[in-house]
C-alpha cells in the first residue's frame, strides 16, 4: 500500500530529511585516507543524535551501525568497521537516514578518498547526474517506469550497468514503504505518481556486470566481477509544483 503525506506530514518529513543530509555532509567531510569507516559511522550517528533523531539504520534487521559505508566494490550495505582504513584512491559509498518527528529520511553520496583515478571520477558523476535525471521524473502524472528509464538510459549510455537486485522505495514512518522504484524501466510502465508519495531514488551504478552478490555477512552487497560500484540517494516527495528533494540543505541538494 503506497501511503500518501498530508503537507502537514511533508514538513516533519523535511525535518527527518534535513538531519540525514546533514549526517551524510558531516561523514563525508571527515572522508581522507587514514580514516576507519567505523569513525565515519560514528560521526553521522553523532549528527543524528545531537539533533534529536534516530538514526533510522541502527537495529533495523540487526543492522549494527548507523550507516552503511561500502567501498570500491561494495555496493550497498556495508557495514562500518575499525579495521577498515580508507587509502587515497578509494571510492567510499555512505547511506544514512534519520528517524525524526515520526518519519525516515534517507540518502547516500559516494565520496572519492584523496585523488581518484579519472575512471573512478567518470564513474561518480554519471551515477550523481543519473540520480538527478530520474529526480527529474519524479512528477505527478509520471509512473514509476519514468524514473528507472532515465536512470537506465544515462547510466547505460556511459557504458555502466545499473544495480536490478536492490531498488528504490518509498519512505515515510516506515524506511522502506511502496512502491518499489527500480533503477531499470519503461517509459510510461509502472506505478502511477500521485501527490504525496514520498520516494527514495537511489541508482546504484556498476562500472562493469549489474551482477551482485551479498557476503556471508548476511549484509555486505559487492558486485560479482569486484569493478566498482557507485551509489547515490535522495528522498523525494512528489508535488503538484513539481519533485522536492527532502534530504537537501540547499538548492538541488547537489
Ligand atoms: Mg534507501
Amino acid at each position: 500500500m503506497i501511503s500518501l503525506k498530508t503537507n502537514r506530514e511533508l514538513r516533519y518529513m523535511r525535518d527527518a530529511g534535513r538531519i540525514s543530509q546533514e549526517a551524510l555532509l558531516a561523514a563525508g567531510e571527515a572522508v581522507r585516507p587514514g580514516i576507519s569507516t567505523l569513525e565515519l559511522d560514528a560521526i553521522a550517528r553523532k549528527t543524528i543524535e545531537k539533533a534529536g533523531a534516530t538514526p533510522s539504520f541502527l537495529g533495523y534487521g540487526g543492522f549494527p551501525a548507523s550507516a552503511c559505508i561500502s567501498v570500491n566494490h561494495v555496493v550497498i550495505h556495508g557495514i562500518p568497521s575499525a579495521k577498515q582504513i580508507l587509502k587515497e584512491g578509494d571510492i567510499v559509498s555512505i547511506d544514512v537516514g534519520a528517524f525524526y518527528g515520526g518519519f525516515h529520511g534517507d540518502n547516500a553520496w559516494t565520496f572519492p578518498v584523496g585523488r581518484i583515478s579519472e575512471e573512478a571520477q567518470k564513474l561518480l558523476d554519471t551515477t550523481r547526474e543519473s540520480l538527478f535525471l530520474g529526480i527529474e521524473q519524479a512528477r505527478v502524472g509520471n509512473r514509476v517506469g519514468d524514473i528507472g528509464a532515465a536512470v537506465q538510459r544515462y547510466a547505460e549510455a556511459h557504458g555502466y550497468s545499473v544495480v536490478r537486485d536492490f531498488v528504490g522505495h518509498g519512505v515515510g514512518v516506515q524506511m522502506h514503504e511502496d512502491p518499489s522504484v527500480p533503477n531499470y524501466g519503461t517509459p510510461g510502465r509502472g506505478v502511477r505518481l500521485t501527490a504525496g508519495m514520498v520516494i527514495a531514488i537511489e541508482p546504484m551504478v556498476n562500472m562493469g556486470t549489474s551482477a551482485v552478490r551479498q557476503l556471508g555477512d548476511g549484509w555486505t552487497v559487492v558486485t560479482e566481477d569486484k569493478k566498482l560500484s557507485a551509489h547515490f540517494e535522495h528522498t523525494v516527495a512528489i508535488t503538484p509544483d513539481g519533485p522536492v528533494i527532502l534530504t537537501a540543505l540547499g538548492q538541488g541538494g547537489k
